[in-house]
């Protein structure tokens, strides 16, 4: 027997560590060596190659559509706009996000266009006094093997139409579905065609009709009563302002956070443009805004702010105000042949900043689930067991982005004293077991940006196995 037969021998006379229930990563070491020992020769594509068609080309459909092509199934994806586009301001890429995008090989297609920022700063929303801080660099690298990036939307939607592009995925542009036959596959376009799949993925984003589809009713959404202006800024005239330039010079996130309300800043574009979006109560109906009133509004709910903040306003040439929509948990995303996943499945409050990491997530989750079929009569399988637990995790997250909308926006009084000083220990880098800052607290950030979307799709896939 050579050295390498007897080696691999060893390393795969594989021990029975039991798997604990209680939240516990001791048996980390294990799952990285199971996971480079079965990639090591073998291929990870799934043994049922379906033909699939994705609906809606944003940030979640894109992804979906790279993982799934990777994974060796045919791809085709059609979204009504005639251009892809998104909105222009920043956007997070939690660590969760990037573990996943690197994996697919987005790495050198995003980071050109990054900017890693060093921590998440919380500030007093009356006079900037830091509260709170989390420290991206190195914790999170570190931690969770990942970077924490923040990109321009627009940046990132291209990286990802570029890597599709490069995948050969094939994306019809203007291309409207009005319909859907769940049973049979089909989608039906505005044109009148009818196109048919083995699967449809829909990512159709918050108002998805597939979601009609599926449900038979439309989501319930929960009142919020909140909404955000979400403003871009030219560096340039900050770095003219010694009072607020400050911010600009080492890449950070800062979040002034008060009564009912929070600033949320980082710079995007490679330190280019300053993003900057503020959250605040609105109970009246999106239907009678009148965008050319923002910029007089913003001023007037954010007086008596910071003056960093009420200076950087005064900076703001123009502002698009945004209903925030809380959706509620689903009992289903699939039904025959059709599924839904990001927004379409879980719109929520962006208050952990983790939407769109959700559905890059759905798109390992769903990819891992796929490829454990070894014929395409398990469909049903692979759906049902892909719904049960990304419905666990993002229904879990819908419920830490709500309680963040709580913790940040508590007015002056004995509970945001109490809140302040639970925090001060990360801001005086002593060592701490709790914070009700949720980026901080060791036991959230662990499940948050820890998570393993595809060892839990295998883990209830064992699971169903053995029922
Ligand atoms: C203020 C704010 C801040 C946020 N910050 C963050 C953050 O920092 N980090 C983060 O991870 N998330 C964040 N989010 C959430 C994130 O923006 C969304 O979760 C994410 O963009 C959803 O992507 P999606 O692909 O599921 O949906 P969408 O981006 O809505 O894409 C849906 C696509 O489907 C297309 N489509 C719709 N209907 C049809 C049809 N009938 N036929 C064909 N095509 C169709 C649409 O044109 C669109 O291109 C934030 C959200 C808000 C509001």
């Amino acid at each position: 027997m050579s050295h390498t037969q007897s080696l691999n021998n060893y390393l795969d006379a594989k021990p029975t560590l039991a798997e604990p229930s209680y939240p516990s990563n001791c048996l980390e070491f294990a799952r990285h060596l199971a996971e480079s020992l079965s990639s090591n020769g073998h291929a990870k594509n799934g043994k049922t190659s379906l033909k699939i068609i994705l609906v809606g080309g944003g940030l979640g459909g894109l992804a979906t559509a790279i993982a799934l092509k990777q994974s060796g199934h045919h791809v085709t994806v059609y979204e009504k706009a005639g251009e892809l586009s998104e909105i222009g301001a920043g956007i997070q890429v939690p660590s969760n996000s990037t573990r996943i995008l690197i994996k697919l090989g987005l790495e050198k297609y995003l980071k050109p266009f990054v900017t890693e920022p060093e921590a998440i700063v919380i500030r007093r929303w009356q006079n900037g006094k830091v509260i709170g801080n989390t420290r991206l660099i190195p914790d999170f690298v570190d931690s969770f093997k990942a970077p924490y990036y923040v990109v321009h939307r627009a940046d990132f939607l291209s990286a990802l139409h570029k890597k599709a592009l490069d995948e050969k995925i094939e994306i019809n542009l203007g291309h409207k579905v009005s319909g859907y036959d769940p049973m049979k596959g089909d989608i039906i376009l505005e044109d009148g065609t009818t196109h048919s799949g083995d699967l449809i993925v829909a990512a159709d984003g918050i108002h998805s009709i597939a979601r009609k589809c599926i449900l038979g009713e439309d989501m319930v959404f929960q009142e919020s009563g909140l909404a955000a202006y979400r403003n871009t800024v030219d560096v340039k005239r900050m770095r003219d302002d010694p009072e607020v330039s400050w911010v600009l010079e080492r890449p950070s996130m800062n979040v002034w956070v008060g009564d009912a309300g929070h600033a949320m800043t980082y710079t995007i574009g490679s330190g280019k443009t300053f993003n900057f979006v503020l959250a605040h109560p609105d109970t009246t109906d999106p239907s009678t805004w009148d965008q050319r009133d923002n910029i007089g509004d913003m001023k007037s709910r954010f007086a008596g702010w910071d003056p960093v903040v009420t200076k950087i306003i005064g900076m703001v040439d123009s502002t698009l105000k945004w209903p925030l929509l809380n959706g509620s948990p689903l009992s289903r995303w699939a039904s025959g042949k059709l599924v839904i996943l990001g927004d379409a499945a879980h719109p929520m409050l962006p208050y952990m900043s983790q939407g769109a990491a959700m559905a890059v997530e759905d798109a390992a989750a769903l990819t891992r689930a796929l490829s454990k079929m070894e014929s395409p009569a398990q469909l049903e399988e692979a759906l049902g067991i892909f719904e049960k637990v990304r419905i666990k995790r993002t229904g879990q997250m819908h419920q830490a982005s709500l309680l963040n909308s709580q913790l940040w926006h508590l007015a002056d009084g004995p509970w945001q004293e109490a809140r302040d000083a639970a925090m001060e220990p990360e801001v005086k880098g002593f060592p701490f077991a709790h914070s009700p800052n949720q980026w901080s607290d060791p036991a959230t950030q662990m499940w948050c940006y820890g998570y393993d979307c595809e060892k839990e799709i295998d883990k209830e896939w064992e699971n169903s196995l053995n029922k």
